[in-house]
């Protein structure tokens, strides 16, 4: 981790979880740093909501620890773990007022206090003046404010999302993303949020701790995930990517389907598979770049803001690859033939 990352907020150190023969959680460790938004990404049944919840203390964990900071927090029950939760169902009591929703942990306060301290919460998610309606008379994005606010509400010091969107469209979805996030990190509050939609974990985490079969896989700043993936699922997982295969001769270079290619990275026995992304491959190179290749295009379609062709290297007949690059660095083809290059910097080796 780099030193400029603050002390942990929340530790979370080897924990496992079994429900009967099957291993949900097979030793999980991350720390969240204060005021830092942590994503939890992976596929359905990853384990992300069992270890959300084992963090919650709504799901007891069989093995590993809890720290808030320096307290531990392991085995203590949920309300006593200072954390407010929002699910993606937006959860609201149908037949309390909104008012009364966000009020509805505040019991500590006198009422007045809760008074203010609700429409403190509305002014905050935009939806001041709305005390008074029920959940039916606002919309699907209006409903997920409130719930958010009623999370908010008791100050907690660990905001805890399980797919917070999921109910809504995508546009909605989009908006509400970013307000969240403009209103976590004004409230510097530490979050940690599940979801399986890689868009949304990219536009809104500092961290994304990448999930399969109840591991992390990778625990990165979304950049670092998508550039540089430290396992074959996650450079799968994270955006798209080419694999190419490819074996050194006997001294030692590096070739792809017996044409000699030259990489940045020294890893990998004598053969293995080499990761590039589509934008990084160059089309129609300059003759002096590296790593050029004939390549055969097979098809191309547009897609707004870039474009994408699909092409196979002469070297490796059948094997389709994708390139994208801006409709305007597309270049007008006069054949099936053209050149390609795949700079060293952008092939990552995996064995
Ligand atoms: P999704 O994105 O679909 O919600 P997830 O990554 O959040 O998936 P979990 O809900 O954590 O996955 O579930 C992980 C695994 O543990 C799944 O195979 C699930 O079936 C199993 N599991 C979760 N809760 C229980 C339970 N109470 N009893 C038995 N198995 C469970």
């Amino acid at each position: 981790m780099s030193s400029s990352v603050p002390a942990a907020h929340l530790q979370v150190r080897g924990i496992h979880k079994r429900f009967g023969a099957f291993t949900a959680l097979d030793g999980v460790s991350l720390d969240v740093a204060q005021g830092e938004l942590v994503c939890l990404l992976g596929p359905s049944g990853c384990g992300k909501t069992t270890l959300l919840r084992c963090i919650a203390g709504l799901e007891r964990q069989d093995g590993g620890s809890l720290h808030s900071g320096a307290r531990d927090i392991s085995s203590l029950p949920p309300q006593a773990r200072d954390y407010g939760i929002l699910f993606q169902s937006y959860a609201l009591f149908p037949n309390l007022t909104v008012a009364q929703n966000i009020g509805y942990g505040l019991n500590n306060l006198s009422r007045d206090e809760q008074r203010a301290r609700v429409a403190e919460m509305l002014e905050l998610v935009d939806l001041a003046g709305s005390e008074q309606k029920y959940p039916g008379q606002l919309s699907g994005g209006q409903q997920q404010r409130v719930a958010m606010a009623r999370a908010l509400a008791p100050a907690p010091s660990l905001l805890l999302l399980d797919e917070p969107m999921s109910a809504l469209d995508a546009r909605v979805r989009e908006h509400l993303c970013g307000e969240l996030r403009q209103l976590q990190q004004r409230l510097d509050i530490t979050t940690l949020m599940v979801t399986h939609n890689q868009d949304e974990a990219m536009l809104m985490a500092d961290r994304i701790a990448v999930m399969n079969h109840g591991r992390i896989e990778q625990y990165a700043s979304p950049q670092e995930l998508y550039c540089q993936p430290a396992t074959p699922f996650v450079a799968e997982f994270v955006g798209q990517g080419n694999w190419l295969p490819f074996e050194r001769d006997g001294q030692g270079q590096a070739c792809i389907g017996g044409q000699p290619v030259q990489l940045s990275d020294s890893r990998g026995g004598m053969r293995g598979r080499l990761f590039c992304r589509p934008e990084a491959i160059g089309v129609n190179p300059a003759s002096h770049a590296d790593n050029r290749f004939r390549a055969q295009v097979r098809e191309i379609t547009f897609l707004g803001n870039r474009c994408r062709m699909s092409f196979e290297l002469a070297q490796l007949p059948g094997h389709a690859l994708l390139a994208e690059l801006a409709p305007e660095h597309m270049p007008q083809l006069a054949g099936p033939e053209i050149w390609v290059s795949l700079p060293p910097r952008s092939l990552q080796v995996f064995a």
